[in-house]
């Protein structure tokens, strides 16, 4: 292909991030073409997750009638895991039993992002499977196409999307950021299990067809490590892993396999899995480096989305789809509105940046701009801690024969006598604040609900 064929847009990645930005630019007649290295869009995102889908609905009105989604999730629950000990938080909602389920749906990415691209291609989006994308082309500082790993790779377009997921290789080369250091990463491992639906609904306690998230925290789940294990519910499978940051697991001399192993094999966790059979395996990135460290996410004729971009939320949401999917419809009108205005410049994609600032976006990775730095300093939050409440719980429900004082007592003398109060208070407070990303002054002045 010549410089004088061109396409409007060129996107990398079929992604959430990446088929989003496809299926806006097609729709608004854009000649697009998407690369994806894999097989078929989500072959490289084998196992499943929590899709949360606000964009998604948005897009496609009532996507799950017709979408591969497999439950939605109507119970959330949080788990602190001491090595044989168990404290959980639960959450379930008949609300979220009703459309539109809360916008959180488990999905098995390997059919729902080929269900996804197959939306964007039927709106004129062009995939090029199998075929990895190595460069982006420049010409005096513009991106002018990439150069796809095949025979004729050169492509050209106006505007190239990068949105190649967490490893991010292309803005590496194009000098945009620093190599990743260890604690900018999560390395992930998880696997799908199947199991028959009504086992699932039995020791999961669901009614029929809706789905749980439980995500499982402390020395039990990532061996007192910064991190966290879960299990998301399936059709008639089960999504389990684990991620912990890269320094710490490097630190072990551990491979994420051993850690998802200890994990499984925990006596809270096990018995939910017994029986069930490996279907898959995977391993994977999750951005973590956050607000602080991003890098520019537009230039002339390119913008960056999705995890790419580290558009990741590691607080206790856990959630990057939404951002990936809003980052990729909001690169994908700003393409439109440049080929409308014939201009692909920096000066135009920066309406892009203004946009995400203006989003959830940026607004809630702003909020959550210090929960890795702040969980790297204070492990204590997934390890003491939660490691005195159980101990607290244990001495608290054990049956002695004793008069109650006297066991409370002995309760909550363990659990103070090794936290110096002013300490804990005031982290916890600073916890809440970064973590959770409640303002404490919120409970003092709550002011007006907004609209
Ligand atoms: C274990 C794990 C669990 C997670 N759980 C959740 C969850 O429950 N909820 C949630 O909201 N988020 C979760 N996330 C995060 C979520 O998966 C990501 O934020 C989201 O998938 C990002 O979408 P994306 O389109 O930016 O990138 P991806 O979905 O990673 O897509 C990138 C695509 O680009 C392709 N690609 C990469 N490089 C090239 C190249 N050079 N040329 C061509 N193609 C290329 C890849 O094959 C891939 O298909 C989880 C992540 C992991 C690892």
């Amino acid at each position: 292909m010549s410089a004088d064929e061109k396409f409007d847009v060129i996107i990398v990645g079929a992604g959430l991030a990446g088929i989003t930005a496809a299926l806006v630019c097609a729709r608004a007649g854009l000649e697009t073409v998407v690369f994806e290295r894999g097989e078929y869009p989500g072959a490289k995102n084998v196992s499943g997750g929590v899709l949360f889908s606000p964009i998604i609905h948005e897009l496609i009105p009532n996507f799950w009638e017709s979408a591969p989604v497999e439950r939605p999730v109507t119970r959330k629950e949080f788990s602190f895991l001491s090595r044989d000990r168990s404290l959980a938080f639960e959450f379930s909602s008949g609300k979220f039993a009703q459309p539109p389920f809360n916008n959180t749906f488990s999905v098995l990415r390997a059919k729902f992002d080929r269900w996804y691209a197959e939306q964007a291609e039927e709106a004129g989006a062009f995939f090029v499977t199998e075929t990895v994308v190595d460069d982006v082309i420049m010409d005096g500082g513009k991106a002018v196409g990439v150069k796809a790993r095949r025979d004729e790779g050169e492509m050209y377009a106006d505007c190239v999307i990068i949105a190649e997921g967490a490893n991010a290789f292309l803005p590496e080369r194009m000098g945009l950021r620093q190599p990743f250091g260890p604690r900018d990463m999560v390395t992930c491992a998880k696997e799908v299990l199947s199991l028959p639906a009504e086992a699932i609904e039995d020791r999961f306690n669901l009614e029929p067809g809706e789905g749980c998230s439980i995500d499982y925290f402390g020395e039990g789940a990532c061996q007192g490590m910064l991190g966290a294990g879960f299990i998301y519910t399936n059709s008639d499978t089960l999504s389990v892993g684990i991620g912990v940051a890269v320094s710490d697991i490097m630190k072990r001399k551990l491979t994420p396999f051993n850690v998802l192993e200890s994990f499984k094999s925990h006596r809270s966790v096990r018995r939910l899995l017994k029986d069930a059979k490996l279907e898959e395996y995977s391993a994977h990135l999750i951005p973590e480096y956050g607000y602080k460290k991003f890098y520019p996410r537009f230039g002339d004729g390119w913008m960056i989305a999705g995890d790419t971009a580290g558009f990741v939320n590691t607080s206790l949401y856990h959630e990057g789809t939404n951002y990936a999917t809003m980052s990729g419809k909001l690169a994908g009108e700003t393409a439109v509105a440049a080929k409308e205005k014939g201009d692909f410049s920096a000066a135009t994609l920066a309406a892009y940046d203004k946009a995400l600032e203006e989003s959830f976006v940026m607004q809630d990775l702003k909020r959550f701009r210090d929960v890795a730095h702040f969980m790297h300093e204070h492990p204590e939050f997934l390890g003491d801690y939660p490691e005195k409440l159980i101990e607290m719980a244990e001495r608290y429900f054990t049956v002695t024969g004793e008069p109650k004082e006297k066991v409370l007592k002995h309760a909550v003398h363990g659990f103070r006598s090794k936290l110096p109060l002013l300490r804990t208070a005031l982290t916890s407070i600073a916890m809440m604040q970064k973590v959770l990303g409640v303002d404490p002054k919120w409970f003092l002045f709550p002011g007006k609900e907004e609209k």
